[in-house]
């Protein structure tokens, strides 16, 4: 039997110095699903920093639907520049914006199917706005906990969409919504995608490092 506190926890102990993902880091500054929304948006194909400022700028003029729809596609899009594929991202949010108050009163569905209707909306992004938004168990599974899981052999996975199932099965509930923090921070800072920083990890010893051929 996996010991998932232990695992976790050493992780977690870990990373506790670490500032948070970009997106988690405008959770704490807006707790509302909807700037959970924006900024996991956002952040696709985005580095995190720029992800944070480009958050910040456009939540500060839209902290809802109505006063993004208000501002416009080409205000949007100046807003969030220079994150990746700006222009379609703000296409995306307007339409987004427009759904959300004619189907959802304003609001931010918390339903999974409702939320993967919306344009820009993947599993991903759909998983983070339940868990980080509104507290709803569920696990948000990017290229760090796709290969980070794999590599520790907890799941045996082509696809990030089938490791977020894999993982449902065999993760406590308690560890979902914290899942993508904790594997982000250590993906990038010790688990890396090429040569990870084994000699530095805290759960090493019992490591397989299933498909790892370089290592520091
Ligand atoms: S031992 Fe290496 S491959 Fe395994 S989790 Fe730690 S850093 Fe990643």
């Amino acid at each position: 039997m996996r010991d998932w506190d232990g695992e976790l926890g050493a992780i977690a102990a870990l990373m506790e110095s670490i500032p948070f993902p970009s997106v988690n880091q405008i959770e704490s500054e807006h707790s509302h699903p909807w700037d959970v929304l924006i900024s996991t948006i956002i952040s696709l194909r985005t580095r995190d920093e720029v992800t944070l400022a480009a958050s910040r700028r456009l939540l500060d003029r839209a902290p809802d639907p109505q006063c993004l729809l208000e501002l416009g596609r080409d205000t949007v899009a100046k807003l969030i520049y220079p994150a990746g594929f700006y222009s379609v991202k703000a296409d995306q949010m307007v339409r987004l914006a427009g759904i959300l108050i004619e189907n959802h009163a304003g609001g931010v569905p918390c339903v999974l199917d409702e939320l993967l209707a919306l344009p820009g909306v993947g599993l991903k992004t759909a998983n983070l706005v339940l868990g980080v938004g509104f507290g709803i168990p569920a696990i948000c599974v990017d290229i760090h906990v796709h290969r980070i899981a794999n590599r520790r052999g907890w799941i045996a996975t082509e696809k990030p969409d089938a490791s977020e199932a894999a993982l449902r099965a065999i993760v406590p509930q308690k560890w979902w919504i914290d899942l993508n923090k904790l594997l982000v921070q250590f993906g990038q800072l010790v688990c890396t995608p090429q040569s990870p920083k084994c000699s530095e990890c805290p759960i090493s010893s019992n490591c397989p490092r299933i498909g790892v051929t370089r290592q520091r």
